[in-house]
């Protein structure tokens, strides 16, 4: 068997983080298995689809890497194939032409809930064996049915929840086209698994009640039935659905926060799955991991502080020149000066380590790229008339020393054996001469990044 997957989504908003979760895993398990992964736009409802709902889709998939081997279809492009699959289900009689009027089916399940019955269509137009049918109302256009299975139950075995049960009992003789022909929801997705040979669906788990009808149709149509995989939702920290409230819930605001797509998807990856106590993986590691019987039957739960770990451990690995193209724009905006400054580059090597996201980093790095402007009380409490002989020492020194770090450490500590400092004594007002403000990374770096002629010319100022 060739692995089939696919994702489905219907293009009525952006790509969120549970539609993300679904598509990799749909992903993941079709390169797993060398199989193909499928991209089908569900577009059939017109009223909430738009082109800019797909094209936010598509940005999404494409910014985490999520390429489909298949695809997109569109369902509004394959009408003529479910005209033919209406037709075929009416003359073999698995569907049926229905023309109970909507004030009709209203009052006939208004008469159910009174009677305490779980309202239903009750079969007018179902056609069987001897039975006799009302005459056509005149100018009525019929809808078509699906003709459910009265008796036994459609059972399957979910990968993520097991065994499921449903009696067909429960099932109405859906509607699967509506009186103007355009085909309904689940008949469309079950002909679209069917035509696009599709052997597992995973999906959210909203789905659920989705399935057994589908399962039927696809019985009816005489199709190998895919296994059916329904992932439980995501919840946000406070323990309720994910909303937009929890910050970013489409994909693409978290590129804009200053996530790297890695740390998405090694994110995502872990809600609802597992491979042992493995945290931080590539997706290399997870397509050759990952199967359906580690997926995790209860919800998971979206924990930002984690997520803001992975994004650090991602920033560390990530090349410089990547991160520097990524915060470079942030910078220019926030009124960076590239000029005379140090390479970005080794300004990110520098802060890297302690950073969260690519915003804080590029927010960090302005240190380097423009004037300092240091609060007066400040310099006035750190550049003390005590300290500027020392200072002016250190200046001095700058001016001649050997340009790296163990010559400037070196001219650092001889300044402070010179005049018997303590390094913050020293180390804070250059700081504030240097970068405007007292918290930067070690001195010596900064000094180093910064070079010779920015160094003494901020220096200057204190020039006896
Ligand atoms: N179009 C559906 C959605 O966006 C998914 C359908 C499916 O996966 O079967 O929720």
């Amino acid at each position: 068997m060739t692995v089939r997957t696919r994702f489905a989504p219907s293009p009525t908003g952006y790509l969120h983080v549970g539609g993300a979760r679904t598509a990799l895993f749909s992903w993941a398990f079709a390169r797993h298995f060398g199989g193909t992964f499928v991209l089908r736009i569900e577009d059939t409802d017109l009223e909430r689809s738009t082109p800019e709902a797909v094209q936010a889709i598509l940005d999404g998939m494409n910014w985490l890497g999520l390429h489909h081997d298949e695809g997109p279809y569109y369902q509004m492009k394959r009408m003529e194939r479910y005209s033919e699959v209406l037709a075929d289900m009416l003359a073999k009689g698995t569907a049926y032409h229905c023309y109970s009027s909507p004030e009709e089916v209203e009052a006939m399940r208004e008469r159910q809930r009174a009677a305490g019955e779980k309202p239903r269509y009750d079969g007018t137009w179902r056609p069987e064996a001897g039975k006799a049918l009302p005459a056509i109302p005149a100018d009525r256009k019929p809808v078509i049915r699906f003709k459910n299975p009265l008796d036994g139950e459609v059972s399957w075995l979910d990968v993520v929840k097991g065994q499921i049960t449903i009696g067909n009992r429960e099932l109405d003789d859906l509607v699967i086209a509506r009186p103007d022909g355009t085909p309904t929801y689940n008949f469309c997705v079950a002909v679209d698994d069917w035509d696009m040979q599709i052997t597992h669906v995973i999906r959210g788990d909203d789905h659920v009640n989705n399935t057994p009808r589908q399962i039927n149709i696809l019985n009816a149509l005489g199709a190998t039935l895919p296994h059916y995989g329904h992932l439980p939702m995501i919840l946000g920290p406070d323990g309720q659905k994910l909303s937009k409230r929890d910050g970013a819930a489409s994909v693409m605001d978290y590129p804009l926060q200053g996530y790297l797509p890695e740390t998405m998807l090694n994110y995502l990856a872990r809600l609802g799955w597992s491979h042992g106590d493995d945290e931080i993986f590539s997706m290399e590691q997870m397509c050759s991991w990952f199967d359906l019987s580690h997926l995790s039957a209860s919800a998971a739960q979206f924990n930002p502080e984690k997520l803001a770990w992975i994004n650090n451990h991602y920033i560390k690995a990530a090349d410089n020149v990547r991160l520097a193209g990524l915060i470079k724009q942030q910078m220019l905006d926030d009124g960076a000066q590239f000029d005379n400054a140090p390479a970005l580059e080794a300004v990110i090597a520098l802060l890297k380590e302690r950073t969260n996201t690519t915003v804080e980093l590029g927010q960090a790095a302005m240190l380097f790229y423009r004037q300092p402007a240091a609060d007066p009380a400040l310099m006035t409490q750190h550049v003390t008339e005590a300290i500027l002989p020392a200072l002016r020492q250190y200046a001095e020194l700058c001016k001649t020393v050997e340009w790296n770090k163990a010559a400037l450490s070196a001219a650092m500590k001889q300044t402070l054996a010179d005049f018997s400092l303590k390094m913050p004594q020293l180390a804070m007002p250059l700081r504030l001469l240097l970068t405007g403000q007292l918290q930067t990374p070690s001195i010596d770096a900064v000094i180093e990044l910064f070079g010779r002629e920015v160094v003494t010319q901020r220096l200057s100022v204190i020039a006896g």
